[in-house]
């Protein structure tokens, strides 16, 4: 009854985030009572596996008391400093030093925010300030890759190559340029890694031959691309594009919002590919889903231009929120846990899970099974030979999403038939065998779809 009346008010007030708000109005929100673990309990205590982490998020799973200690310690201590006017807390500094220890060669500051829209909005506007510093301001040009997602703020979905974000939003903004993906099983040039990372090198030579190198501030990767379907570079493309915005003194900012922390592996994955980037940005797996935060993290020789630059009087940049006390100590705790194990745990289970799911290739909708670490995609098509994807008509990213729901277990299903996966990094072998176990149910019921037969 609860649940009803709840439903109900749901319903009528709360608006959700990417969805078709009519039809949120019809299906009717799915409410979630509790979770444990890698299980969460929904409302009619039903069991599943949350094979996606909450939104690739609760990378250290639900529960932990470590985590919820630290957070009730502080909201009876200090529940809230600001960082404006030289204030600050205890927690925030000991987590942006911890953060610089973890981080990659001179990533030295960190600069804290609620989530990973801001961060991106945050580098965009360090951009800015640095190539002001430089007295370089004509340098006010940003590069990204399609298929890649940077948050859902004005700046970030221009920066953002996903058509659902710009249509009728009227971005991307006229100094937001892009290059294409290097999505291996969909790419024109084919699947062969260097010549992937041949067709990107020299895109992105005359993407900044054609805006002039000098009007070029910023380039921005995710070192696996996420929403855009878990698509992952081959080995050196990153390393080979890093290059690139050397040579011309462009930043190199690293989106690691939600690759970082472990996800892929190592704390952070741009470390895979031996570069450090100008600019990092992180959210997410920081505090694991528990309370909002991001981070982004500047070199030292970008903190260093706008210190002594044009932020030498003040950097007018800022949120009430930032560097917020109780995320800071939920901040901390996650990082104890990466460090007291949970990154190997994850590397373990990573491997088990790829391994898992490339055992579903004899399946006659799996086209493709990508990952890294605890971070996979399966992309299903109707015909290997041809790729082709699963039809509209079987509403995947709404049917599929369903079956798994009712064979207990919570995937990413995108419109275009890619199933993602993102479970938290505490999954036992278990558990890991379930998540492949009900994927296959899954599969086989989607054959059984009427649409998709029709297209087979
Ligand atoms: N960058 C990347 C790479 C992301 O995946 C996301 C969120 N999925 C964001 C930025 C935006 O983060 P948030 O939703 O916390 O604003």
């Amino acid at each position: 009854m609860l649940s009803n009346s709840t439903i109900e008010l749901d319903r009528a007030h709360l608006v959700h985030s990417v969805a078709s708000w009519r039809g949120h109005e019809k299906a009717g929100v799915r409410l979630l009572s509790s979770a444990k673990g890698a299980t969460v309990t929904d409302a009619e205590g039903r069991e599943l596996l949350d094979g996606f982490a909450g939104l690739w998020c609760v990378n250290a799973g639900y529960g932990q008391e470590h985590i919820i200690e630290a957070a009730t310690r502080q909201l009876r201590e200090l529940p809230y400093a600001t960082g404006y006017f030289g204030l600050g807390s205890e927690p925030a500094a000991q987590l942006a030093a911890r953060l610089a220890d973890h981080a990659p060669g001179d990533l030295n500051h960190v600069y804290f925010t609620l989530g990973g829209s801001d961060a991106v909005d945050s580098t965009v506007r360090f951009a800015r300030y640095y190539w002001h510093s430089k007295d370089q301001p004509q340098r006010d040009q940003f590069i990204s890759v399609m298929n890649g997602y940077h948050g859902s703020s004005t700046v970030g979905a221009g920066l953002t190559a996903l058509p659902a974000f710009h249509a009728g939003f009227g971005v991307p903004l006229d100094w937001q340029h892009k290059i294409s993906s290097h999505y291996a099983y969909r790419n024109p040039v084919g699947s062969d890694p260097a010549a992937i990372i041949a067709a990107s090198v020299a895109e992105l030579r005359a993407k900044i031959e054609a805006i002039g190198p000098e009007r070029v501030a910023a380039f921005y990767v995710e070192p696996i691309q996420g929403s855009g379907g878990v698509l992952v570079p081959p080995a050196g493309w990153v390393a080979a594009l890093h290059a690139v915005c050397k040579e011309h003194g462009i930043l190199f900012v690293a989106d690691e919002v939600i690759t970082g922390f472990g996800r892929t592996g190592p704390m952070f994955a741009c470390t895979e590919e031996g570069i450090v980037p100008d600019m990092m940005t992180t959210a997410k797996g920081l505090t694991s889903g528990y309370v909002p935060m991001g981070a982004v993290f500047l070199s030292q020789h970008v903190y260093d231009t706008i210190a002594d630059g044009a932020g030498a009087a003040a950097v007018g940049h800022g949120q009430t929120y930032s560097a917020h006390p109780v995320s800071a100590a939920v901040g901390l705790a996650v990082l104890d846990l990466y460090e007291g194990g949970l990154l190997e745990n994850g590397v373990k289970m990573g491997a088990r899970l790829l391994a898992g799911l490339e055992s579903l290739s004899d399946h006659p909708l799996v086209g493709e099974v990508r990952g890294r670490g605890m971070l996979a995609a399966v992309e299903l098509v109707t015909d290997k030979a041809n790729k082709t994807p699963l039809p509209a008509a079987a509403a995947p990213s709404s049917r599929i999403f369903d079956r798994a729901w009712q064979n207990g277990l919570v995937i990413r299903a995108f419109a275009q038939g890619v199933l993602g996966y993102a479970p938290p990094l505490c999954c036992t072998e278990a558990e890991i065998d379930q998540i492949v176990a009900r994927t296959r149910l899954t599969l086989d019921q989607t054959l059984a779809d009427p649409d998709v037969r029709a297209a087979m």
